[in-house]
């Protein structure tokens, strides 16, 4: 409660620092007022004035305590300036057309004499003691007006946040950052595919129901959850079901609100936040995105007070609430690695929820939940989409399904049909078809032989996904063409290495190909390169893969939940060797590519025909082709070898 007194230095509070700037500003603003008006008038030596007042060229003369202001005999009708030069000489003449001059006052006896001789008017303006005018117009007046500026300022700000409050307010912070639903309408229903998520808030949800239950038996319920896991899994969701499910009032607020400009403001807003939540306690407070306050605090990068005053105070608060009356604190956040190990500590967020990138049934599960909102033709088939949407998150199916229903509208249809939601995850994995990029005859041929050449990879090895489509139409997001892979049934998460090494040889298959067929190097095999070469890395780095290194962990990943870099932990020479053994695998995949390619040519000629003229072909026309020319083959063959394929069959079995 009181640490961020003790260090909030008198310069760090925001009012003073609004007080010192606008002194400056104010001191900057006269100064430029003065030079401005001396600009105008033309300066003189003292010496040219009194050859002026002798000359008999001057009308008036008024002498400043600092300065002597000199007023020229009024021009001639010809020397008159016109008015024009009048304004674009920069105000040098006064409105009697009398040109203005000034000089430095030197204390001169024979000045008011010489003045007398030449007939010239003098006067010294007239000193209005009035000081507090003259503080009042120099000094409080700008005070009021950047005062003035800077509340409407701060007031259009925080209205714009949802708060009240002006300028007043930053310091003590009563404007309020969060959001405050009474119901949130989600409930457990509405989020699929998080079956242990759910498990594990289940009792969150019963506690809230009923908190005697478990203080009669003296069960401390946990204070705080953390959701962990990557975007779009539904954390957010989650943690509004739970709101929901108990029927309880949502504090939710965004880490990166609670830090601000000003040190101290973050620390005030979690104190107000939670003295508002103990007062309508049982409720849930939601904090989004911790990592933004929660980073650790001995990153020796940068210091951040404000940070670290925030975190302070929330600390201080998760040990402070009475858990008793049923308020829980969920936080969120895809990066727990770098999470300060005192908010992970017992009776803090010490409940860690893993929510994970949904599995097949949760894929399915989670398209059930949307497609409940739109039309659907009977046709329909979720599971189908799901095995295509491998590594999706609830929040890229939500995105498939309304992109679905858009194209459905599009066509002009009424409802949602299968084809639409299949388009749909092209577009969300491959981007929009793009029908006005026109490829040229050569170029249409080369990106065909390309696909054709991942497919027959694909079909020939054993450790592959089948072929769910090849299509030669360009997308938006680069693609001239591409081949899709679709699982046949359930997915696997364990991947071997011979799964590995044959999906490196599909990558670069495509360019084995082209250059197999037109002896050429394109630049449409640059993501197969990156892929290909990924995969080969980690195989020698992550997964233990490799001959030559055993199972050393050469590298590790940064942020999991965000396919955060890899950091190499070896050293230099090591990382020169797992360079070589990279090139080298992929050298060995490329081969081994060529020379399937080889041993089908026939096939990959009519398939790529085929591909050139449909411009799309679907996976079973795909095998069907591959099948007919394979078997053609072997008949042939067989005509070929005549009578000593005898030898063959003599083989032991
Ligand atoms: P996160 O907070 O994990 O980044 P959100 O909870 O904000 O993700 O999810 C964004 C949207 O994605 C949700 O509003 C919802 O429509 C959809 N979504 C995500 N996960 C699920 C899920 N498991 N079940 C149903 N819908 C989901
Ligand atoms: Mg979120
Ligand atoms: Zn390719």
């Amino acid at each position: 409660m009181n640490n961020d007194k003790q260090n909030r230095s008198p310069f760090k509070n925001p009012l003073v620092m609004f007080l010192i700037i606008s002194v400056i500003a104010t001191i900057i603003l006269n100064a430029a007022m003065i030079s401005l008006q001396s600009l105008q008038k033309e300066e003189i030596s003292y010496n040219e004035f009194t050859t002026m007042i002798d000359e008999g060229k001057i009308d008036e003369v008024i002498i400043n305590r600092d300065e002597i202001d000199i007023y020229a005999k009024p021009e001639t009708e010809e020397t008159k300036p016109t008015d024009i030069t009048d304004i674009l000489g920069g105000g040098s003449y006064d409105r009697h057309h009398r040109k203005i001059y000034y000089t430095g006052y030197i204390y001169d006896e024979k000045l008011l004499e010489r003045l007398n001789n030449a007939q010239v008017k003098y006067s010294t303006p007239v000193q209005h003691e009035n000081p507090i005018l003259d503080f009042i117009l120099t000094w409080i007046l700008p005070l009021g007006i950047i005062y003035l500026l800077f509340f409407l300022l701060t007031r259009t700000m925080s209205k714009r946040m949802g708060g009240g409050g002006g300028i007043m307010g930053i310091g003590q912070s009563n404007a309020k950052m969060y959001n405050m639903e009474n119901a949130t309408g989600v409930t457990f229903n509405d989020v699929a595919g998080q079956d242990e998520a759910k498990e594990s808030l289940d009792e969150i949800v019963d506690y809230l129901h009923n908190p005697s239950k478990y203080k009669a038996i003296g069960a401390k319920q946990p204070r705080g959850a953390l959701l962990v896991g990557p975007p779009g899994t539904g954390k957010t969701l989650l943690a509004k079901a739970v709101a929901g499910e108990a029927k309880v009032p949502f504090f939710s607020l965004s880490g990166s609100e609670f830090v601000e400009m000003f040190v101290g403001v973050g620390a005030s807003r979690v104190r107000d936040l939670f003295k508002q939540a103990a007062a309508k306690a049982p409720c849930i407070i939601f904090i989004d995105e911790i990592d933004a306050i929660g980073k650790s605090r001995d990153s020796q990068l940068s210091t951040n007070d404000e940070r670290e005053q925030t975190l302070n105070q929330l600390l201080n608060e998760m040990d402070g609430f009475d858990s008793s009356k049923g308020l829980v604190v969920i936080a969120a956040t895809n990066r727990p690695e770098i999470l300060d190990k005192a908010l992970l500590r017992p009776g803090r967020f010490d409940r860690r929820i893993i929510v994970e990138k949904p599995d097949l049934k949760g894929r399915e599960d989670i398209l059930k939940v949307h497609i409940k909102h739109v039309k659907t033709s009977p046709d329909i088939n979720l599971h189908d989409m799901a095995l295509a949407t491998s590594g999706a998150a609830g929040a890229d199916l939500a995105n498939m399904v309304n992109e679905a229903a858009l194209r459905a509208v599009r066509m002009g249809r009424k409802t949602v049909s299968q084809e639409d939601l299949m388009e749909a995850v092209e577009v969300i994995i491959a981007g929009k078809e793009k029908k006005d990029r026109i490829l040229s005859e050569k170029e249409k041929k080369i990106v065909s032989f390309h696909e054709v050449g991942h497919a027959l990879a694909t079909a020939v090895q054993k450790h592959t996904q089948p072929v769910h489509k090849i299509t030669i139409v360009p997308r938006t997001m680069g693609a001239l063409g591409y081949t899709m892979q679709m699982p046949e049934e359930e997915e696997h998460y364990l991947m071997s290495k011979d799964e590995i090494l044959d999906q490196i040889t599909v990558l670069v298959a495509g360019r084995a190909a082209e250059e197999l067929v037109f002896n050429t190097k394109t630049t449409g095999a640059s993501n197969d390169i990156e892929r290909a070469t990924s995969l080969a890395r980690n195989m020698i780095t992550m997964y233990g893969m490799s001959d030559k290194f055993g199972m050393a962990g050469l590298e590790s990943i940064q942020n999991k939940y965000l396919d955060g870099r890899s950091v190499s932990n070896c050293s230099e020479e090591t990382k020169t060797a797992i360079d070589n053994e990279v090139i080298r695998v992929l050298k060995e995949r490329y081969e081994k590519a060529t020379e399937i390619l080889k041993n089908n040519r026939d096939a990959l000629d009519k398939i790529a025909e085929c591909l050139i003229n449909e411009e799309t072909i679907t996976g079973e026309r795909f095998m069907e082709i591959f099948d007919e020319v394979k078997s053609a083959r072997e008949t042939k063959d067989k005509e070929n070898e005549g009578g000593d394929d005898g030898e063959k069959n003599s083989e032991p079995k």
